[in-house]
């Protein structure tokens, strides 16, 4: 088989050339990359489901503040809420919101959470995931099978530009979270390769040009909530998808739009804390005093 799966267009080509789910020819491709058998592959997946899961669990029981004393019982609040109201949209988007600020308060506290695909948008992937898997009653199995999904969209999109911040914006970091949510999602409800696709573009289409302004140079303002807005705005694109809604612009296109969009970004937009949040008065007023 044919690995060099560097485009979007390649990788359905070889989905449908094999007749197999993405998941599939990206669990065959790391075991070729890294001389394992798949069944090795799936175990390290595992564990990185594990770590994600234990992230959600330790956020939702904590109320420690991170180190600079600004963020870090958002989801105690969150969890408060519910208790009293019934969230709007239901059980999952209560366990979306909820996991992800869960994720991102842990990754605050410098405790243990997985990068995907990056520290500062670890919120969105767990809380999409763990949340659509207790809801739909998903198996390990199954759960691997999204989280492989989820991490071949990072993988094709990194081929075209570094998942950071400091190169491409947040579109690089939540924007590509939200995106591999998005595909996750659509695998978990069934959709086929083309629609995990196109959910992915979707949501990576409608948050090109996030800037990275980071309010004192910490991975809190606005990263912490931004991956709780992130993890939902996957669910549409899963959504529309599956309702057989299409970009109208192919998916490696909304990619190279998205590599030309963080080339034209200011540099005071992408992760200098130059510029945006950073530099309103109360962004300065906050960072003067870290
Ligand atoms: S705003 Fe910047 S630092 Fe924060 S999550 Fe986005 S890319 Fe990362």
């Amino acid at each position: 088989m044919d690995f060099s799966i560097n485009t979007f267009e390649k990788l359905l080509s070889i989905c449908e050339s094999e007749n197999k789910k993405i998941y599939e020819i990206m669990q065959e491709k790391e075991a070729f990359d890294f001389d394992i058998d798949v069944e090795n592959v799936r175990n390290r997946v595992a564990k990185n489901i594990e770590a994600m899961k234990s992230a959600i669990k330790n956020g939702m029981t904590s109320k420690e503040k991170s180190y600079s004393g600004l963020c870090g019982d958002d989801c105690a609040k969150l969890q408060e809420r519910y208790k009293k109201e019934s969230p709007l949209f239901g059980k999952i988007y209560e366990k979306i919101t909820t996991y992800a600020l869960a994720t991102m308060e842990e990754n605050l506290r410098m405790n243990k959470i997985v990068a995907c695909p990056t520290a500062g948008s670890c919120g969105i992937v767990p809380a999409v995931i763990t949340a659509l898997s207790e809801e739909k009653g998903l198996n390990k199995e199954e759960e691997i099978n999204a989280l492989i999904t989820a991490g071949t969209v990072g993988y094709v999109i990194s081929a075209k530009v570094a998942m950071a911040g400091a190169v491409a914006g947040c579109q690089a970091e939540c924007g590509v979270a939200s995106a591999m949510s998005a595909a996750a999602a659509a695998q978990i409800l069934g959709g086929n390769e083309r629609q995990k696709i196109n959910a992915a573009i979707l949501a990576l289409k409608n948050i090109l040009g996030l800037t990275c302004d980071p309010v004192g140079g910490l991975v809190e303002i606005p990263c912490v909530k931004r991956n709780v807005f992130l993890a939902i705005h996957a669910i549409t694109g899963a959504e529309l998808s599956l309702a057989g809604i299409e970009s109208k612009i192919p998916p490696d296109e909304i990619v190279d739009a998205m590599v030309q969009t963080g080339q034209l970004m200011s540099p005071l937009l992408k992760e200098t804390s130059q510029g945006g949040l950073a530099i309103t008065k109360n962004g300065i007023l906050i960072s003067s005093k870290l």
